[in-house]
């Protein structure tokens, strides 16, 4: 037996925060032990305050002295660290059973695979560490006799329409569809594109969620890298897995059978019910997220993803039928160019023009370990900073 102690690693992220809402819900269920943050010291002292772990942990150091002295002076039994090795510690701590891995981005990578080798139970919402190195990442869960149950909606929802106990594939299965709202620019004409705002960008119309994977919405690199998630968490190749767009994200993946079955799990787009689902499986517990009105959901429609639109979406598959190092080539070239985009240095379209000029600069290797993943990596966002240099030289007035 696992013990119960939960770890949040991202507590202070959407999904994080939505994790504390349905730990609220089911008082003395889910006990923390820790929560961990990057530099919102705020909130984390909030979230201590009232859920009082054993641990907090903050990668900003000053952050970290900041919170520190605040829950000293309150007294609260709560013990602060701060540093990347203190993810690992914290994912890794004897009386944690269950991990949510919700940090964003590579920064996820290291922590995530510390709780997978500890044998930890991983609640997996950190898409970019399984999409960078999948194959270390299920090995350390093998090896580790941990288990990784999955968060993202879409995941969730296959984990659930696949047969128990695993999730892994089942006999029979045809396809995996997963299902992708399109973002907030399905319809826009192309040509207004290479205009649109951060702002613009993140205002996802059905989904509340952090900024990067609000623009990777946007771009549906999102899906591409759920294409990649999905091949790793349920051992199926890239052509086994279809992309499609349904606006109204009510359905939220589904499994297509031999028999002609397509089986799919709907829901209000809230994370709180895959959140609930993960935590509580194999039981059913309380989310706090509305209930679907299936009366007003009348309207239910599927069409294809236009990889025109949606160039991100082509490059991930070729990243995910390439495999290696690829996959970790164009996520960390996305990283990097979602990052200028949202500071205002590349525009929305340049997204896709960064990713696509670093794979063709890279290309795939098959991974040796860990610290390959690594360097590839690093070389990726220098390969990726000198294109977004150019793309901006290419931009601006002489
Ligand atoms: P957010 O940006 O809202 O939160 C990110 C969290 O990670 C925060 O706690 C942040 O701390 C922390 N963090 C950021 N950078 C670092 C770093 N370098 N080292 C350690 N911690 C860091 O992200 P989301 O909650 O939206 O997404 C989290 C993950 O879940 C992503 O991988 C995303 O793809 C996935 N996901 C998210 C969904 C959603 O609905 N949001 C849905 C499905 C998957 P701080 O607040 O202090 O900056
Ligand atoms: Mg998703």
């Amino acid at each position: 037996m696992r013990p119960a102690g939960l770890a949040i690693l991202g507590s202070t992220g959407s999904v994080g925060v939505s994790t504390l809402q349905v730990v609220s819900a089911n008082p003395g269920e889910f006990p923390i032990v820790a929560l961990t943050g990057y530099s919102n010291d705020a909130l984390l002292y909030a979230q201590c305050e009232e859920h009082r772990p054993a641990w907090a942990v903050l990668v900003d150091e000053a952050a970290a002295e900041r919170l520190e002295r605040r829950v000293r002076a309150a007294g609260l039994p709560t013990r602060v660290d701060s540093g990347t090795q203190a993810l690992q510690r914290v994912a890794s701590l004897p009386e944690v059973g269950r991990v949510m891995a919700a940090i964003v981005g590579a920064a996820g990578l290291l922590p995530t695979l510390a709780a997978a080798r500890a044998g930890k139970q991983v609640l997996l919402a950190n898409k970019e560490a399984l999409v960078m190195a999948g194959h270390l990442m299920m090995e350390a869960v093998r090896a580790g006799r941990g288990e990784l149950v999955p968060i993202d909606s879409e995941h969730n929802a296959i984990f659930q329409c696949l047969p128990p106990p695993d999730g892994q594939r089942a006999q029979g299965v045809r396809r995996l569809i997963l299902t992708a709202s399109g973002g907030p620019f399905l319809d826009a004409p192309l040509e207004s594109l290479a205009a649109v705002t951060p702002d613009q960008a993140c205002a996802h119309p059905n989904w509340s969620m952090g900024r990067k994977i609000s623009v990777d919405s946007a771009t549906m690199m999102n899906k591409g890298l759920e294409v990649i998630e999905a091949c790793w968490l349920f051992d199926v190749a890239p052509g086994d897995v279809d992309v499609m767009i349904h606006p109204q994200s009510i359905v939220h993946s589904m499994v297509e059978y031999e028999d002609g079955s397509v089986l799919a799990q709907m829901g209000c787009p809230d994370m709180r019910t895959p959140i609930a689902h993960a935590l509580g499986w194999p039981r059913r517990v309380a989310s706090g997220a509305p209930r679907l009105d299936l009366v007003a959901s009348t309207d239910l429609s599927f069409r294809p993803a236009d990889t025109t639109r949606f160039p991100c979406l082509a490059l991930a598959r070729r990243a995910a039928e390439a495999g290696g190092t690829a996959p970790a080539v164009l996520n960390a070239a996305n990283e990097e160019a979602v990052a200028a985009f949202l500071d205002g240095r590349l525009a929305f379209t340049g997204i896709a023009a960064v990713v696509a000029g670093v794979m063709d600069a890279i290309g795939p290797e098959p991974v040796q370990s860990l610290e390959h993943v690594l360097d590839v990596d690093a070389t990726a966002r220098e390969v990726a900073a000198r294109e977004i240099d150019a793309a901006t030289r290419a931009e601006t007035p002489a």
